[in-house]
């Protein structure tokens, strides 16, 4: 039984993703993701996955997509945060929208995941979440209010500038999903000690869509602007680098929610206090 019906009771149908990284790409994150699990978190990790069925992380990073699909979109937080072109900081009520955002949502699913006394449904719902939203939040047009529906041609058929961006640039690169990821993954060693968060990673992401990719004049000037096989090849470089930090960055996010905290000694503090959702929270988000 898929965790869709354990959890929502919906059976889903594989279903075309949309306004995401596209499968590849999810499954790229995923995959690079799974080889930097502690081996706790790696335990974990395949008891949720077994609960519904699957057997590793790239099976369920296309879930929340799936799920969008068959569900009321109110029902859904946004799969991206509508951060403003410029250099204004992050402003909850203006960026996230009432329904959630995909910087609420990660909040909420690594909180539900750190919890090890929920339920296994609700746990695996929200491993499936944050593996999806954590690839999202770097696909710089989904940390932008100007989400790039813009009308725009590659290779003589019409399109959008962020289904180019979701899928057109990494399907440029020619490989399968499994292969770019052993490829990134070989790229160079995670950073050791990365202390940035879902925020940093957004803001990062609007810095992207800010300085280069509606700053290129192909894009600024021209009305339906005919991108080619030059624009594509421009810009594999930062497809390349957001799915190499969004792996890494996915597996911390997994390391830390899913390391059981140690049971206190004599001498220890308050028992339960350093683990708590709300610690758990603001040292993901950095909330100080
Ligand atoms: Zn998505």
């Amino acid at each position: 039984m898929r965790i869709a019906c354990l959890a929502a009771a919906f059976c889903l149908a594989a279903t075309a993703p949309a306004l995401s990284w596209g499968a590849s790409g999810h499954k790229i994150v995923a995959q690079i993701a799974a080889r930097h699990l502690t081996p706790e978190a790696g335990q974990e990790v395949q008891k949720l996955l077994a609960a519904q069925q699957e057997k590793n992380m790239p099976a369920v990073s296309n879930w929340a997509d799936a799920l969008r699909a068959e569900l009321p979109d109110t029902s859904q937080p946004l799969h991206s945060v509508r951060l403003p072109l410029d250099h204004r900081p992050y402003d909850a009520k203006r960026d996230c929208r009432k329904r959630g955002c995909v910087i609420s949502a990660l909040a909420l699913n690594t909180t539900v995941l750190a919890d090890f006394s929920a339920g296994t449904p609700a746990r695996a719902a929200a491993l499936n979440y944050v593996i999806h939203f954590v690839g999202d939040i770097h696909q710089p047009l989904h940390t932008s209010v100007d989400i790039g529906l813009r009308k725009v041609w590659l290779d003589g058929e019409e399109t959008t500038l962020h289904k180019v961006w979701d899928t057109g640039i990494l399907r440029r690169a020619g490989k399968p999903w499994k292969t770019l990821a052993e490829e990134l993954d070989a790229e160079g060693a995670c950073p050791a000690g990365d202390a940035s968060a879902p925020l940093d990673w957004a803001l990062e992401g609007r810095a992207i869509a800010r300085d280069q990719i509606f700053a290129d004049l192909r894009i600024q000037t021209v009305a339906e602007p005919k991108l080619g096989d030059d624009y594509l090849d421009e810009n594999l470089p930062i497809v390349r680098q957001r799915l190499k930090q969004a792996g890494c960055r996915l597996a911390a996010v997994l390391n830390q929610a899913l390391t059981r905290p140690a049971a206190p000694t004599a001498g220890d503090g308050p028992a339960g206090e350093p683990s708590s959702t709300i610690d758990i929270l603001k040292s993901l988000f950095s909330i100080r």
